[in-house]
């Protein structure tokens, strides 16, 4: 097989990898791309676009609950097909794994099908041909973590949850992060029974303790069962679905275990020995400012090194490298300060900047604004669930160091306040700033009074 030298080689079409091939070859580097999975990665195929679809249809029991309310019935049942579901979910993700397979074709990229793996720090070899480049990047993402207990083999993950056969009846989730709350509001929107079991003493440990708190007590009030300083401590499948004991001795039995415990960099088959590439903590790979790994020609981004774990990031990062690298934009790092994110659990959360804990450390006297509200639709539908919006304000800068919100549409509403943040927005600029009337995020420009 012919030896290909290329100016850049990126193994795995995530986010970030194929962000970086497409940007590169656009600068007309000769560039070559490894997946030996699915084009698109976890985000596309196993994270936020399959979460979100099986979000909006989790949604979908309510909004029939609440039509009433505002003069709408049906005559006959409505019906929940789980596997109509995932099939219409595949078919989109089939859509979108031809658009990132066309984006690169189109870009001049050649895409090459298989796993990659470093013979020396000068070549990788997929699938039997060998492959030189100037540089390398390693965007190859990670995969979910399992506890090593007993009948671990029982438990599913997220990849797995995206494609089981039937949904549910009786779920337990373990963890407290992003994808344990995300997945207990959808299993629990479509009628599963969830239990959530949690090591720590409340869920989402970074963030707002207001977001925290408020989030655990509406999943508790949608009949989700929360327990808190538990861990699992083995698994066993029985005739009438499996036991698992708890830490705290009980045995909760369903029919599905899914563990939502952290992700773990896919790094095991790469042949990173053989090009001298140090991992550090959990298995990342150590990159400097310039995503630089120890071996000079050697970069990595995205899941696989840096803290983040989230796609926007990955896809910035790849783009600032391939700007640095090839498009003669030297001065092109990305800023992580004040990145916005989004938790797509029921309600949903959207958070920019620091927790009250986090501004506290930082010794600076805050001003506290918080608000709690039933929003204007679940007044009349009688839904008893509410909004809650946070901003932590330096009293002296009067800037806004965060806001952070619970309810619906605060995805969307913390994207735009991100950018406010980002120009390092005072308080006095929200309160100068009009309120669209009737929203729920005309409260972010209304709230006058701190509570500390
Ligand atoms: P997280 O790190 O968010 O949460 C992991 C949870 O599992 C924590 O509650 C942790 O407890 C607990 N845990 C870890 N190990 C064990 C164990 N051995 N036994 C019991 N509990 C354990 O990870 P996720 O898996 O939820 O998500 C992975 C990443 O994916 C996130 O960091 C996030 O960046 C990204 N993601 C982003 C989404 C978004 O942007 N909306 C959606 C989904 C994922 P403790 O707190 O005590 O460590």
């Amino acid at each position: 097989m012919t030896d290909e030298k290329y100016d850049l080689f990126v193994i795995g079409a995530g986010s970030g990898g194929v962000r970086a091939a497409r940007i590169a070859a656009g600068y007309g580097a000769k560039v070559g791309i490894a997946e030996g999975r699915d084009m698109g990665g976890t985000c596309v195929n196993r994270g936020c676009v399959p979460k979100k679809l099986l979000v909006y249809s989790s949604k979908m029991p309510r909004e029939f609950e609440d039509a009433k309310a505002f003069g709408w019935t049906q005559s006959g049942a409505v019906h929940f097909q789980w596997p109509d579901l995932i099939r219409n979910k595949d078919r989109e993700i089939a859509r979108l794994n031809k658009i990132y397979d066309d984006l690169l074709g189109k870009a001049g990229v050649t895409v090459i099908r298989g796993y990659a793996r470093f013979t020396s720090a000068q070549e990788i070899e997929i699938e039997g041909q060998k492959i030189k480049a100037d540089k390398f990047l390693i965007a190859v993402g990670g995969h979910p973590h399992k506890p090593d207990i007993p009948g671990s083999e029982h438990m599913i993950t997220s990849d797995e949850a995206f494609h089981l056969p039937a949904l549910p009846e009786n779920i337990v989730i373990i963890g407290g992060g992003y994808i344990a709350v995300e997945f207990a509001g959808i299993f629990k929107g479509m009628g599963s029974h969830v239990t959530l079991i949690n090591r720590g003493k409340s869920l989402l440990r970074p963030f707002d303790e207001y977001l925290r708190e408020n989030l655990a007590a509406e999943m508790g009030k949608q009949g989700m069962s929360l327990h808190y300083n538990c861990e699992p401590v083995k698994i066993e499948k029985k005739s009438d679905g499996f036991h698992l004991h708890t830490s705290q001795n009980t045995v909760l039995v369903c029919d599905a275990v899914m563990a939502a415990t952290g992700r773990t960099p896919n790094t095991e088959t790469l042949g990173l020995q053989a090009a001298g590439i140090v991992t550090g903590s959990a298995g990342k790979i150590k990159t400097d400012k310039e995503n630089r790994t120890n071996i000079a020609h050697i970069y990595a981004l995205g899941d696989v090194a840096n803290d983040h774990n989230l796609t926007p990031v990955a896809i910035e990062e790849g783009h600032a490298l391939a700007d640095r690298l090839f498009g003669g934009k030297p001065d092109r790092y990305i800023d992580y300060d004040t990145i916005p994110t989004a938790i797509f659990s029921r309600p949903p959360i959207g958070t920019v900047g620091m927790s009250e804990a986090q501004a506290r450390e930082t010794g600076a006297t805050l001003e506290i604004y918080e608000s709690a509200f039933r929003p204007m639709k679940n007044t009349m539908s009688g839904r008893d669930e509410k909004s809650y919006l946070k901003l932590i304000v330096d009293k002296n800068s009067r800037r806004v160091l965060g806001a952070h919100m619970l309810g619906e549409d605060a995805p969307e509403i913390i994207q735009a306040i991100g950018i406010v943040l980002k120009m390092k927005g005072t308080k006095e600029d929200f309160d100068r700033t009009i309120g669209i009337h009737p929203t729920a995020a005309e409260e972010f420009v209304t709230m006058r009074t701190p509570r500390v």
